[in-house]
């Protein structure tokens, strides 16, 4: 429940005056949905509009104001909206004498008649053109009597449009909702209020949209500034409010068992390194103790996270529990399966491999071994989570390259448990910054480190121009017997696209390279042939895999040592380091070839430049959050972070901290929001729709 006090602000819009379906709709496509919406809808620019005395005083496309009379109307003939493509036209007499028309499109009859009656004087606001040595002005903003609104001079803010409203439309509707503004108590310290010379909620809001000069419009804009910052409380706040409740859920009491680990250790061929003995001690102190564990463990591609998550596997059912790890798809899961179930048969365990495109009978039987207990460990997809799918006891979830799973997805592998013990990873560095915005202070464990014989991939840096060259010189590279991976541009807008030119690509290095066998995979075959066509380049049947953005993370071919990306500057850089991941696996060097097109601007050549400098997935990650800013850097929806009205993390990242210290501190001093200041933060935090943390702090 709101507190009375916003009632206002979430009012429905259609109760506004002259809201219709239609508004709603186009409205809507901007993201406004309520009123606080709407005035969270914030002006990008500002146009002035000079009142003036004769429309001889504006220059072509000026914006202006000025009183002139009606001398007659042309074209008014039927009595219904006009559909000709000829305007109707308004002849006008400005006060010094100078004629000029006012031009109108399918305009109403009714409206017209009213609105333009000859022999009298209007005062008429518009942009005026100079057409065909005439001055005409075509559907003013405003016209009205001599003593219309001072509104209609002087600075206006101009808002993000969508098809089907007009400027005038949302600056009205806006100022009408900013009538209603209710005042709120202050949620923040006051001493942080002074420093930053912040105004009031009410007046920020008030304020923002009247921009006086270009430096208004700026994120730093005091106005905006407080509003970003009141917005980055709320999310730390309701964040480490989520996190504090579901850290007393009674989560499951590992046993560590020794002998297991000892024996699992000398299975594998490879001693650990520093970091995933860190990781693993501390997923241990985590799955040892009777909290849940929520932990996000971090590493680059090839970082060797497996062996982690097998770890954790193991603590589970040497303490009578069973594991389970959830791939986003198909490939990812049976190359899983592949590597655990190896270790897992030596070790004399139980674990299956679950995907969709199993058939019913051998869901069956990996479902009733699942719900006995006699599987301990299961690999698979979505196939994890369907109904019918029961455990005997799960204790740990995994959850692979968590970012491409919803929150309903890893909610429900949760649910096949009783509180189970979690443990996300992922492949995609965070930079601390989004961490910290888009996930408050989760806990995390890092894998910074490289296994021991990984070498850096060579790349360059070349352009498309050199596609030719480049093509020829495979045939050497192939003879030396390279394994390459020829990467094909991602076309956003279209994968069918995206798919055409893999095709294309794949036809002429065909022509081009006879007597070596090439493979083509995309988004668009099935997880069989997917599987297939992998296993073919793995087991060396095929030398080229010329791919869509489908080899995915993840995916492991040891021996595969060249990458070929064409048009690398339309890539995050994050997504060209996990790409550049996947060869140089084994004992061999890689070369990665980063193409980039002619229209590829400066900023996108130096971004480039960093993954020829760096192989550190963590300093990639910070460097591409800076040179593209923000939520892209995760693949956009996934951060979380597209869900702000006022906060561009970029440039109010130096808030974050303050935001994270503020939030910890008043929840220490005042834990249930219960003093004057709380209970100004509970209103503040319903403000922000963060109902869940609302819900689990009236639970308390
Ligand atoms: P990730 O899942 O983090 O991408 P993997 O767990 O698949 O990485 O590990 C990549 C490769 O490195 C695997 O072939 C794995 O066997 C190997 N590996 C993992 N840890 C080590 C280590 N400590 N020393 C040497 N090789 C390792
Ligand atoms: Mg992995």
């Amino acid at each position: 429940m709101k507190p009375s006090l916003l009632a206002p602000l979430f009012k429905d819009l259609s109760a506004l005056q002259g809201v219709g379906k239609g508004t709603l709709f186009c409205l809507a496509q901007l993201g406004i949905q309520s009123r606080f919406d709407m005035i969270s809808h914030l002006p990008t620019g500002l146009l002035e509009r000079r009142r003036i005395l004769t429309i001889t005083m504006a220059g072509d496309g000026d914006l202006v104001t000025l009183p002139a009379t009606i001398l007659s109307v042309d074209g008014l003939v039927s009595k219904s909206r006009s559909r000709s493509p000829r305007p109707l036209r308004i002849h006008c007499q400005d006060r010094s004498g100078q004629l000029f028309t006012i031009a109108l499109f399918r305009a109403n009859p009714d409206y017209v008649a009213r609105t333009y009656i000859p022999g009298q004087e209007r005062l008429i606001s518009g942009r005026v053109e100079h057409f065909k040595k005439q001055l005409q002005i075509s559907h003013p903003d405003f016209v009205g009597s001599l003593e219309a609104t001072p509104y209609w001079e002087g600075v206006e803010p101009v808002y993000p449009l969508t098809k089907g409203l007009t400027q005038k439309r949302i600056q009205g509707l806006i100022k009408e909702n900013l009538k209603g503004l209710p005042d709120l108590p202050e949620w923040h310290r006051e001493s942080v209020i002074r420093q930053y010379g912040w105004p009031s909620w009410k007046q920020a809001l008030n304020d923002v949209h009247k921009p006086e000069q270009e430096k208004d419009l700026s994120p730093i804009a005091p106005t905006r500034h407080r509003l970003s910052f009141d917005e980055m409380f709320a999310n730390q706040l309701s964040m480490m409010l989520v996190r504090s409740q579901q850290k007393q859920f009674k989560g499951q009491c590992h046993v560590l068992n020794t002998e297991m680990r000892e024996k699992f250790l000398q299975i594998l061929p490879f001693s650990l390194t520093k970091d995933q003995n860190k990781a693993i001690a501390e997923i241990d102190k985590d799955m040892s103790s009777s909290g849940r564990m929520i932990r996000l463990l971090q590493g680059d591609v090839g970082s060797g996270k497996t062996v982690v998550a097998m770890m954790a596997m193991l603590t589970a059912v040497a303490s009578g529990g069973q594991a389970a790890l959830m791939a986003p798809t198909e490939v990812l899961a049976r190359q899983h399966g592949h590597v655990l179930k190896a270790w897992a048969d030596e070790m004399g365990l139980i674990l299956e491999v679950l995907t969709g495109s199993d058939t019913a009978k051998k869901k069956r039987e990996i479902y009733a071994a699942l719900a006995s207990g006699e599987c301990h460990m299961v690999v698979g997809t979505h196939a994890l989570i369907q109904e019918g799918l029961t455990f005997r006891n799960l204790t740990l979830a995994i959850i692979d390259e968590q970012h491409r799973f919803g929150v309903e997805q890893r909610l429900k592998l949760s649910q096949k448990g009783d509180t189970p013990d979690l443990l996300a990873m992922t492949a995609t560095p965070i930079p601390r910054t989004l961490m910290l915005a888009a996930y408050g202070d989760l806990e995390c464990s890092y894998l910074r480190e490289k296994p021991a014989n990984r070498q850096d991939v060579d790349t360059r840096v070349i352009s498309l121009d050199r596609l030719d060259e480049i093509m020829d010189s495979l045939q050497r590279a192939l003879q030396a017997g390279d394994k390459i991976y020829w990467v094909c541009p991602l076309i956003e807008e279209s994968e069918t696209m995206e798919i055409a030119a893999a095709e294309e690509r794949y036809c002429v290095l065909k022509e081009r390279l006879k007597g070596f066998q090439i493979g083509l995979i995309h988004g668009r075959l099935s997880a069989q042939e997917k599987i297939e066509r992998m296993s073919a380049f793995r087991s060396g049947d095929t030398q080229i895999l010329v791919a869509t953005t489908v080899i995915e993370v993840g995916v492991d071919v040891q021996d595969a040592t060249v990458m070929i990306i064409e048009h690398a500057e339309r890539f995050g850089l994050a997504q060209l380091h996990q790409l550049r991941g996947r060869i140089g696996r084994g004992d061999q060097s890689g070369t990665c070839l980063l193409l980039y097109g002619k229209e590829s601007g400066h900023l996108s050549r130096q971004r480039l430049q960093v993954m020829k400098n760096s192989h550190d997935g963590f300093y990639i990650a910070e460097q591409d959050w800076k040179l593209r800013g923000g939520g892209e850097v995760l693949g956009s929806r996934q951060s979380g972070l597209q869900n702000f009205r006022f906060v561009d993390m970029v440039v109010h990242e130096p808030l974050l901290n303050l935001a994270h210290q503020e939030a910890h501190d008043i929840l220490r001093e005042d834990p249930s929001l219960k003093s004057d200041r709380g209970q100004a933060i509970r209103i503040l935090l319903h403000l922000f729709l963060k109902d869940k943390a609302m819900s689990y702090l009236e639970a308390a």
